[in-house]
C-alpha cells in the first residue's frame, strides 16, 4: 500500500535518466521502481567518515535499486534494479518510527543512501520527523548522478551533502555504470552542493557534521588516471578547500564481469600515487583509508531484514 501520492512520480524526471514514465501508474523507468517506498535497511552505521558517523553512529536508510548500476557496487544485494521489491515495501510512517527509535537511542544524524529516485519520499520523511519534534542532521549520500533542479528543491531539507565523484572518463562511466554523461552531470551537481554549503564543514560539540559537503572518490584498481583526473576536475572547477574522502576499499568480490583490472584489490602503490596527487593539487582537508578497508566495509543486507515485520 502506498500511503502518500506524489505528483513528481507522474512523469518521472527525478534523475538525469529523464525517463518520463508514470510511476504512479506502475510504469518503470531505468531504476525499475514504481511509486512505492522500498527500503533495504534502516540501521545505525558506524563505518562512515568520522564526522558522518559521529560518536553514536548515523541512522542510515538504504533505498532499494539505484539510478546507476555500477558493476562493482558493494551494495548490489539491494542496488541491482532486478531485485524483487515486494519484501522491501514500507509506509512512510513505519520508516519515521524506526528512525525516531534510532534517534532516541543516540544517533544524531539520518543518512539517506542512494535516495535519488525517492526524493519526494525523502522530503516527506524529513517533514514527518520535524513535525514530531526531531531535528537531526540530514545527510544525502549519493552517487553524484543528480539533477540540479532537484538539489535546489532539497536545499531546505539537506544539511550535509555526501556525493561520490566516481568518474572523469565518459567511456569508463558508460562501461562500468551505464552513464556516459556521468562526469558532466556529477560536476554540475557537486557545484550546486558547493553553492549551497561552500567548503566549511560545520561540526557540533561532538565533532559530528551538521552542515557541509564531503566528496567521496573510490579509487579503482587499474584506473588511476581516472582518479587523478577526478581530483584535477574538483581542483579546477570546484575548490581545493573542500573535504575529500579518498577511498581504497574497492573489493573485487563484488565484481562479476570480465574487466581484468577490477578482478583484483587496489595495490598500495596505486593508492599512494593518488594520495600524492591529492596533496600536489593543494587539497588539505579530508580522509584517506587504510589499505585493509576492503575487508571491513562489506555490508551484507541478507543477514537480517531491517524490520522484523509481524
Ligand atoms: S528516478 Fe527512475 S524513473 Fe525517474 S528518471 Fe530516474 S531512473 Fe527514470
Amino acid at each position: 500500500m502506498n500511503d502518500f501520492l506524489f505528483p513528481e512520480y507522474d512523469n518521472c524526471k527525478l534523475c538525469p535518466r529523464d525517463c518520463g514514465v508514470n510511476r504512479n501508474k506502475g510504469e518503470y523507468g531505468f531504476c525499475h521502481v514504481d511509486n512505492r517506498l522500498a527500503i533495504g535497511s534502516i540501521c545505525r552505521h558506524t563505518g562512515e567518515e568520522p564526522p558522518i558517523s559521529g560518536q553514536y553512529g548515523i541512522a542510515n536508510v538504504f533505498f532499494m535499486h539505484c539510478t546507476l548500476q555500477c558493476q562493482f557496487c558493494q551494495n548490489r544485494q539491494i542496488s541491482l534494479n532486478k531485485v524483487d521489491l515486494k519484501p522491501y515495501i514500507f509506509e512512510v510512517q513505519e520508516v519515521v518510527e524506526k528512525l525516531m527509535l534510532l534517534l532516541d537511542q543516540g544517533c544524531k544524524a539520518v543518512g539517506f543512501v542512494s535516495p535519488t529516485h525517492y526524493i519526494p519520499h525523502v522530503k516527506r520523511i524529513i517533514s514527518e520527523l520535524r513535525s514530531n519534534g526531531y531535528y537531526p542532521s540530514f545527510v544525502y549520500n549519493t552517487s553524484g548522478y543528480e539533477n540540479v533542479e532537484q538539489l535546489k528543491e532539497l536545499e531546505g531539507y539537506i544539511d550535509v551533502w555526501l556525493p561520490d565523484f566516481k568518474y572523469s572518463d565518459n567511456v569508463l562511466a558508460r562501461r562500468l555504470s551505464k552513464a556516459s554523461n556521468y562526469p558532466e552531470v556529477a560536476v554540475t551537481a557537486i557545484k550546486e552542493m558547493y553553492r549551497q554549503k561552500g567548503s566549511t564543514l560545520i561540526v557540533d560539540e561532538l565533532a559530528q557534521a551538521v552542515s557541509g559537503l564531503i566528496i567521496r572518490h573510490l579509487v579503482l584498481p587499474g584506473y588511476i588516471e581516472n582518479s587523478m583526473k577526478v581530483l584535477e576536475t574538483i581542483a579546477d572547477e570546484i575548490s581545493t578547500n573542500v573535504h575529500i574522502s579518498l577511498m581504497s576499499q574497492y573489493n573485487p568480490q563484488f565484481y562479476s564481469h570480465t574487466d581484468l583490472a577490477l578482478q583484483r584489490p587496489l595495490y598500495l602503490q596505486e593508492y599512494e600515487v593518488v594520495v600524492q596527487h591529492f596533496y600536489e593539487l593543494g587539497f588539505h582537508k579530508g580522509w584517506i583509508q587504510e589499505m585493509e578497508s576492503h575487508q571491513t566495509y562489506n555490508p551484507d543486507f541478507e543477514q537480517k531484514h531491517p524490520f522484523e515485520k509481524t
